[in-house]
């Protein structure tokens, strides 16, 4: 069967990467996760103290950074290196989530990001999730899917999900920091979080992990026909 590139964009916490996970798994598709690539030059940020109005310092901070994903036999999903380092967990941290949609704004970083997206999908066969996806990275993608959520069902879901790694997170910290992203990634100037008008919505609210994998499958047969 021709390979395709698939994108799934939308809002924070809506459950792209667990579709895109389950798509790829059953596609025998590459998942790449564009949010871990943010999150790591967040952290890399963090870690050199960058000042991020500092252009200079952004940029000689990014030609020090190299992203790549290792599929991890243990967990059994593929994740995330920044320098050669495993940082999968790390980057999941509020710490790093509270300054990420800041650092997104950046042009340069923009531009770092998507063009290693871009050379990902070079041989397609790749289900990729983010906020720019469908629109910016590849427009001419064969499958878009934006997704949505209701907030309070995303912030159960985020907040769950935090809670078994760190019981100190509180439900209005959640709470905040998605309203926030959400906030930043669909004012930006550049690729704001969009929905690509050739995008298929998915609101996933009231479906479960089966049902909008069925969904999904049942649109990417659709495309071989
Ligand atoms: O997908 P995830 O929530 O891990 O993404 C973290 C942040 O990275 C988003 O809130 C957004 O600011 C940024 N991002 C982006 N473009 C993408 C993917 C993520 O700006 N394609």
């Amino acid at each position: 069967m021709k390979k395709n590139i698939i994108t799934i964009d939308g809002w924070s916490s809506c459950g792209k990467s667990t579709l895109a996970k389950q798509l790829a798994k059953e596609l025998g598709y590459v998942y790449i996760d564009s949010g871990a690539m943010y999150r790591a030059i967040t952290l890399y940020f963090l870690r050199n103290a960058v000042d991020i109005t500092d252009k200079k310092q952004v940029i000689e901070s990014l030609e020090n950074i190299s992203m790549e994903f290792a599929f991890n036999e243990k967990s059994q999903q593929s994740e995330i290196l920044l320098n050669g380092e495993n940082v999968e967990y790390l980057i999941r941290d509020l710490i790093v989530a509270e300054k990420v949609s800041d650092v997104a704004t950046i042009k340069e970083v923009r531009e770092f990001a998507v063009a290693q997206q871009q050379k990902m999908g070079k041989k397609k066969g790749i289900v990729m999730d983010g906020r720019d996806i469908g629109t910016t990275v590849f427009p001419k993608a064969e499958l878009k899917f934006f997704m949505t959520a209701d907030i309070a069902v995303r912030v159960e879901r985020r907040f769950k999900e935090m809670y078994e790694k760190n019981p100190n997170v509180s439900i209005e910290e959640v709470k905040n920091n998605l309203e926030m992203r959400d906030y930043i990634d669909s004012n930006r100037e550049i690729s704001p979080l969009r929905k690509a008008a050739d995008a298929i919505v998915l609101d996933n609210t009231n479906l479960s992990m089966e049902q909008q994998l069925k969904f999904a499958l049942v649109t990417v047969e659709k495309l071989g026909k």
